[in-house]
């Protein structure tokens, strides 16, 4: 229900992430290395043996790793990257493909006390620069096939000293570049983890909003309990399961529920470097006898679209447990799965800020479909009031906000206090999201509060489209809004307005989209660019895009009293 953290809330929350802490064996004030505790930890309890990653590329050759491969080889990386002089609270990206590599090395990075900043390898040059120069970052791992974007990016990088490459005979490499083949050097036994205080930073996830650049969220290395604890509860992560989560560690549910949530817990998972597929994702199902798996709704509803058929040529037996993140499960969703798994899937709200899950369909809870579940124990949620920031009564319709306490809640935004501070009201931290609440204290996912697109479980923020369109010497202003999807919930729309002496053409919007596909990641590419003489504003000049949103949505623009005249 809608309202203040009241005692029961605060015993159950002292109650969750002690039980974890005490599982985990953290003593108050203790080190706590998170990339120790991913894989030394569950070797020294006796699972070294353990399956940790079951892998297959997109060609179909697959590996198998266990707890102790994962313990060895991300020693190898540490003491590699140790060795060109990177250290603790130095910015290592990972610009990879989910090769085994990024695995290993996002723990071994965490080892050395280094804070990992994963990027999504379909980042584009405009949308790989900005991310790398906001962080400063010294060192980069990558692909070979990913060198030309990265090389391209150093000419204006110059903190960027260092380039790794994981495949095996990198080829000619530049200088500044390194070739590192784990199949062929030392695998040492032990590194000494950098001693990690729960305040450390860990893990940079970049994130968008309206204005201004992506923020880099910085996470902490003593979010631990909470990834523990929430996988355990929420996603029901036994020691003998096998967990597939669809997540790319590009976003953060591939970091906190596709590493840090089943790892933690001694849990195997399975990872398929390959795109969406549905017969793949089946075989993969049976062939590794899933028996959690973490999706989102875009594919959900891809899976839907084949039909039930597909899904019963295979023996999904194993599954026994399936959750969902990062846009709204509709109850369609809900009703399909039953029907088709047995099971339904269940809905978690959560964000790159909050680290974890904090808002879920628990477990054998009943499940209202459409709702996104309760808070998280231990987590406060309640509707407020976009103006006073008080809570609301059940089913009024406000701004989601969270007491903050929880162990993995952003510590800020890279180099940008103000916008951190811009996140908290009345001791609330703000999601950004409009939701409301119902008398038995489920929550209903309304929209974003901002002008940020989901567009298949990926924000994208109208900025970056907007800077990127702007570098086209035909564009005068533009506004990037979502436009509804049948698949991806909403894709990108492009209003322009041209320069004078420019004319709209089909060959001109083919000559922007074209230059927009180098500097955006195909997620955020426009599907569509509309050539308009004007954009709507306020008196102020600010583009309100909210105008031109509710035009393709056909809702109703809301109050124009403040915007200029054409
Ligand atoms: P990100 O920080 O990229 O993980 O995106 C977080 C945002 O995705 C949230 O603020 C919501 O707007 C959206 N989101 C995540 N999970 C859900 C959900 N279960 N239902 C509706 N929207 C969601």
């Amino acid at each position: 229900m809608s309202r203040p953290a009241s005692e029961a809330g605060q015993r159950s929350q002292a109650t969750g992430w002690a039980t974890a802490a005490r599982e985990l064996g953290l003593a108050s004030g203790a080190p706590v290395n998170l990339g120790w505790h991913l894989a030394d930890r569950i070797c020294a309890a006796g699972r070294g043996g353990h399956p940790a990653l079951l892998w297959e590329g997109h060609a179909g050759e697959t590996r198998r790793y266990d707890f102790d491969d994962l313990r060895r080889r991300s020693n190898a990386i540490a003491s590699f990257l140790a060795g060109l002089g990177v250290g603790p609270g130095d910015r290592v990206c990972l610009f990879l493909d989910r090769v085994p590599e990024l695995y290993f090395a996002f723990v071994g990075i965490l080892k050395l006390g280094a804070i990992v900043q994963p990027l999504f390898s379909a980042f584009g040059d405009e949308s790989l620069q900005t991310r790398l120069e906001d962080a400063g970052t010294l060192a980069l791992l990558t692909q070979r096939r990913h060198l030309g974007k990265v090389r391209r990016a150093r000419e204006r990088l110059p903190a960027l000293r260092h380039v790794v490459v994981v495949d095996v005979g990198a080829g000619a490499l530049q200088p500044g570049e390194v070739a590192l083949d784990l199949e062929r050097g030392p695998l040492p036994e032990a590194f000494e983890p950098h001693r990690a205080g729960p305040e450390t930073p860990s893990i940079l996830h970049y994130t968008s909003g309206t204005t201004g650049k992506p923020k880099g969220a910085q996470h902490v290395h003593g979010s631990l309990p909470a990834q523990y604890w929430t996988a355990k509860v929420a996603l029901d992560l036994r020691p003998d399961d096998v967990y597939w989560c669809n997540a790319d560690p590009g976003w953060v549910t591939g970091t906190s529920y596709g590493i840090i949530g089943p790892w933690s817990n001694g849990v195997t998972q399975v990872v398929l470097d390959a795109g969406f597929n549905a017969e793949r994702w089946y075989e993969t199902l049976e062939k590794q006898r899933v028996t959690v798996w973490y999706s989102a709704p875009t594919a959900i509803r891809l899976l839907m679209r084949e039909g039930t058929e597909l899904a019963y040529r295979h023996d999904l037996r194993a599954l026994r447990h399936l959750a969902s993140v990062g846009e709204p499960l509709n109850p369609e969703a809900v009703h399909w799965s039953r029907a088709t798994f047995g099971r339904p899937f269940h809905d978690t709200y959560w964000q790159t800020e909050t680290g974890c899950i904090v808002i879920a369909n628990l477990p054998g809870a009943r499940i209202k479909a459409g709702s996104m579940g309760r808070p998280f124990p231990g987590i406060d949620a309640a509707v407020l009031d976009p103006e006073r920031f008080e809570p609301l009564p059940a089913g009024r319709v406000g701004q989601l906000g969270l007491r903050p306490g929880w162990p993995s809640m952003l510590r800020g935004y890279w180099g940008n206090r103000s916008a951190f501070d811009a996140k908290f009201r009345k001791g609330w931290y703000l999601t950004g999201d409009r939701a409301s609440v119902d008398a038995d204290g489920d929550f209903w996912f309304v929209g974003r509060d901002d002008d940020v697109i989901n567009t298949g479980g990926h924000l994208v923020g109208p900025f970056e489209v907007e800077s990127a369109l702007l570098e086209h010497p035909a564009v005068a202003e533009s506004a990037a809004v979502g436009k509804p999807d049948p698949v991806n919930m909403e894709v990108v729309k492009a209003f322009v307005v041209l320069k004078p002496g420019f004319e709209p053409s089909t060959d001109l919007e083919l000559e922007v989209m074209n230059a927009l596909r180098r500097r955006l990641s195909p997620l955020a590419m426009p599907q569509e660019v509309e050539f308009v003489p004007s954009l709507p504003k306020t008196r102020s000049g600010k583009i309100v895009r909210r105008v031109l949103r509710a035009r393709e949505w056909g809702e109703p623009p809301g109050d124009l009293s403040s915007l200029m005249e054409d």
